[in-house]
């Protein structure tokens, strides 16, 4: 083939418009939505993916995390560090995303210090590394699981928990106001928690209501599975009413 005519096929496939855009909202001018560029290699057309192929792939994680509305509130540069104690929690959060030897994050105490945020904003950075994450909700996704009456269906459904690269489970063992976690909520708790701590691969980052000492109470077994794991990055924040004021006046 002419170069001439090498030239005009890679244009005309390069001027071609694809519809992945339309899988992921993601708009790219560079291959015009096909995920590949064509270039001419000694004597032929040959195509290679286009950049876009990573960002698509991290919209996909992020869509698939249950995350995507907290992500765009809750990140690291928004984080309130106005206290000390504020400051301290920040670094200890991007220590261990940087750090990568520990594979368990906890963080306990008062409710409105921000907890959900620094671990949203942790699941956001390895989101970024690539890492496939799932947000679990306790109040809302452990009692989906609890209403599953067929064992079978709820090994199925807790697997998913279970084996995904990055969890973060939220609001960890909460329950209504004046009562405590049933031996259900413990048997989730284990059941998920148990096979993850021991796997190497997978990061696990829990935030609760309960301060560290206060699980060990309820669930020592589990409790201190964390413990042991999280190491360096287990943090408590104290039952301070200055803490929880929004508003300072
Ligand atoms: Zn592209």
């Amino acid at each position: 083939m002419s170069n001439e005519r090498l030239e005009l096929q890679c244009k005309l496939l390069n001027e071609t418009v694809g519809k992945r855009n339309l899988y992921d909202g993601y708009n790219c001018e560079k291959c015009k939505n096909k995920g590949q560029i064509f270039y001419i290699r000694g004597q032929e057309v040959v195509a290679r993916l286009c950049s876009c192929t990573s960002t698509r792939k991290n919209i996909a994680l992020v869509n698939k995390s249950g995350l995507k509305e907290l992500l765009e509130k809750k990140r690291f540069d928004n984080f309130l560090e106005t206290e000390n104690w504020q400051r301290a929690i920040k670094e200890r959060a991007k220590l261990f995303i940087d750090n990568g030897e520990y594979k368990t994050f906890f963080i306990g105490g008062q409710c409105g210090s921000g907890k959900t945020h620094v671990c949203v904003a942790m699941c956001g950075e390895l989101l970024k590394k690539g890492a496939p994450t799932l947000y679990m909700l306790w109040t809302r996704d452990a009692r989906a699981l609890k209403a599953v009456s067929m064992e079978r269906e709820f090994y199925e459904r807790i697997q998913e928990y279970i084996n995904v690269r990055v969890l973060y489970i939220d609001d960890f063992l909460k329950v209504m106001k004046g009562t405590s976690p049933t031996p259900a909520d413990m048997n989730i708790a284990f059941e998920i928690l148990n096979s993850r701590l021991l796997d190497p691969e997978k990061i696990t980052v829990i935030s609760s209501e309960f301060t560290i000492d206060e699980l060990l109470k309820i669930d020592e077994g589990t409790a201190s599975r964390i413990c042991e794991n999280a190491g360096p990055f287990v943090i408590n924040i104290g039952k301070c009413v200055e803490k929880n004021r929004r508003m300072k006046g």
